[in-house]
């Protein structure tokens, strides 16, 4: 079992006040708060490490280069990557979509398809449209039901020798479901598909095993799984990243240059243009280690359990509605109150002190799906409690007498 007080002395900014009232961060979906042993990375960094890498011969040039391709290591093992070099760092998810789907945009070609599903995040969306736009293929979407599943027997229609690219996220970060990517994947590997998996709402929750998966790609950022902003990996097999043009050019990615052809180099330098955040790339590592030495099965039972105390209390609530309702779940709670806009209760609580989101989560096609404008997200960590949820009941209480 967690030893949740303890966990919470890890993390400084949960102990203040917003408006006058103890906080209580439940937007975890949109990033997660950092535990002192990662601000401590960062500023370690920055005092005693901080120079180029993978450039100069001198000391602390070496020492960050050891140190960044030390942090690459503590991500291949933590997803159980084949090789280190399959192993890509970008700036986060987004970054990583763009990559690939560039480079697919040069290597599709009418006729051709790309299916994603309606659960996807919008960078997960617009990159394939770009593709798709670039190169005449056409984009294909698996529809979603009603409880927020992806609807399968659909997606077996949708698979033929046409589909050259399935791009699906592992969890939703709308509605939390968790997708049957397995099955997906393997669907998708019979009529000859590469897949792309989103896992920036997953990673904060489980551990990826990308080998087991048998993905040909999976994307996040750091900044969800308590690492810095500006961190994200691109796992990629390697026959795919070797057939994959690369991406940005410029330095650190170039075999050899003249005016006539240049030649690139090998991977993963050849994703890895210009001076990356070298800070944030290092500290990455030391939020999988935080995490790890944690352990996602205690991770997972625990935020299961805050889970199901919260959709418990929340059912008791006059004019509930909630969207997404997969037995299948992370800990990520989307609803709305009947007649209530989901921007005035969040206001509302806000000023109680509790952060949650709302909005469209970046996803409008499932707010069009549900036809409504926003959810109420309300989205947990390890760190949170049952008491922080009993304090948001409280608000959402006092919310809905105000507003009715
Ligand atoms: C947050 C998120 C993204 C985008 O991640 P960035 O860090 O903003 O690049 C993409 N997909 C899902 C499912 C997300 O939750």
């Amino acid at each position: 079992m967690l030893d949740i007080q303890s966990i919470r002395a890890d993390f400084p900014i949960l102990h203040q006040e917003i408006n006058g009232k103890p906080l209580v961060y439940f937007d975890n979906g949109a990033t997660s708060q950092k535990p002192v042993v990662v601000i401590e990375a960062i500023e370690k960094y920055y005092k005693e490490i901080n120079a180029n890498i993978h450039r100069g011969v001198h000391h602390l040039s070496q020492v960050a280069t050891d140190a960044y391709e030390e942090a690459r290591l503590i991500v291949k093992n933590h997803i159980n990557a084949a090789q280190l070099h399959e192993v890509i760092f970008t700036s986060g998810t987004t970054f990583g979509i763009n990559l690939v789907a560039n480079g697919f945009s040069q290597m599709l070609k009418e006729g051709d398809e790309v299916i994603v599903s309606h659960l996807e995040h919008h960078s997960n969306i617009v990159p394939w449209q770009f593709a798709c736009e670039r190169s005449g293929a056409t984009l294909k979407v698996i529809p979603m039901n009603e409880k927020g599943e992806l609807v399968m027997e659909a997606y077996d229609q949708l698979l033929t020798d046409r589909t050259k690219l399935v791009a699906v996220n592992h969890i939703s970060n709308a509605l939390g479901t968790i997708n049957p990517i397995r099955e997906i994947i393997d669907k998708a590997h019979k009529v000859g598909a590469a897949v792309l998996i989103d896992g920036a709402q997953a990673v904060p929750h489980i551990k990826p095993d990308v080998q087991e998966l048998d993905c040909d790609f999976y994307v996040f950022s750091g900044h969800k799984m308590c690492a810095p902003t500006g961190s994200g990996i691109l796992y990629g097999k390697e026959a795919w990243l070797n057939k994959l043009p690369p991406y940005q050019g410029g330095g650190e990615m170039i075999k050899e240059v003249t005016f006539e052809k240049t030649t690139y180099a090998c991977l993963p330098h050849k994703f890895e243009a210009g001076t990356p955040n070298i800070e944030a790339g290092i500290v990455l590592g030391v939020a999988i280690n935080y995490l790890n030495s944690i352990g996602f099965e205690n991770i997972e039972a625990y935020e299961k359990e805050l889970l199901k105390y919260a959709t418990e209390k929340l059912q008791e609530m006059p004019g509930i509605i909630f969207y997404g309702t997969s037995t299948e779940k992370a800990s990520v709670i989307s609803f709305n109150f009947e007649g209530l806009h989901p921007y005035d209760v969040g206001a509302i609580i806000d000023k109680l002190g509790i952060a949650v989101r709302t909005g469209h989560h970046c996803a409008q096609p499932i707010m069009e799906y549900y036809k409504i404008p926003g959810t109420i997200r309300a989205s947990f960590s390890f760190y949170n409690t049952k008491e922080e949820i009993d304090r948001m009941m409280d608000a959402l209480k006092k919310a809905q007498s105000m507003l009715s």
